[in-house]
């Protein structure tokens, strides 16, 4: 085949299938996609998450967030790459604010977040300073309700327990 021919061809593959890897939430952004699903290994093939866990965990977050009628959530602590990769692949979908955990924080502030947010996230064991979490742990039942303490690294595991939260 001429490399046009091949260009035409490979264009026309990817019109009708959706590459996705054996993933529960990749399936389902193939199946809303239109296009034939077309199974792919190695998983960094995958249209939805290309092999990547925070991919993966911010597809499953965003769908937990949708069928729970979640769209303002609050992230406490993190470091500033995090919090910027959040950002990236959260918002538009999600509104977002982020709380740097190692600067001054009033507690005015939190309230205005606690009051404003469906969800808010205080992730510990990262720079997360006490001063600053305390303002939104130990709430009234009404603003505690929303709040989740993660307490494991990553953007996957933060991602993980917050559906597991709107799961309940
Ligand atoms: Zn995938």
């Amino acid at each position: 085949m001429s490399e046009q021919k091949l260009e035409r061809a490979e264009a026309e593959l990817a019109e009708r299938f959706f590459r996705v890897c054996s993933a529960a939430a990749c399936a389902q952004v193939a199946g809303a996609s239109g296009r034939e699903p077309l199974l792919v290994e190695p998983r960094t093939y995958c249209e939805s998450c290309g092999g990547s866990n925070n991919r993966r965990a911010v597809t499953d977050f965003l769908e937990a967030c949708q069928r729970k009628g979640v769209r303002r959530v609050v992230i406490v602590g993190g470091s500033p790459a995090v919090r910027e990769e959040l950002e990236d692949q959260l918002a538009g979908h999600v509104e977002l604010r982020m709380v740097d955990g190692t600067e001054r924080h009033t507690g005015e502030k939190a309230r205005h977040n606690l009051e404003w947010a469906d969800l808010v996230l205080v992730w510990g064991a990262t720079e997360l300073h006490h001063k600053v979490s305390a303002h939104y742990t130990g709430g009234p039942p009404a603003t505690s309700r929303k709040v989740i303490h993660v307490t494991r690294r990553g953007v996957a595991a933060l991602l993980a327990e917050a559906i597991t939260h709107l799961k309940r």
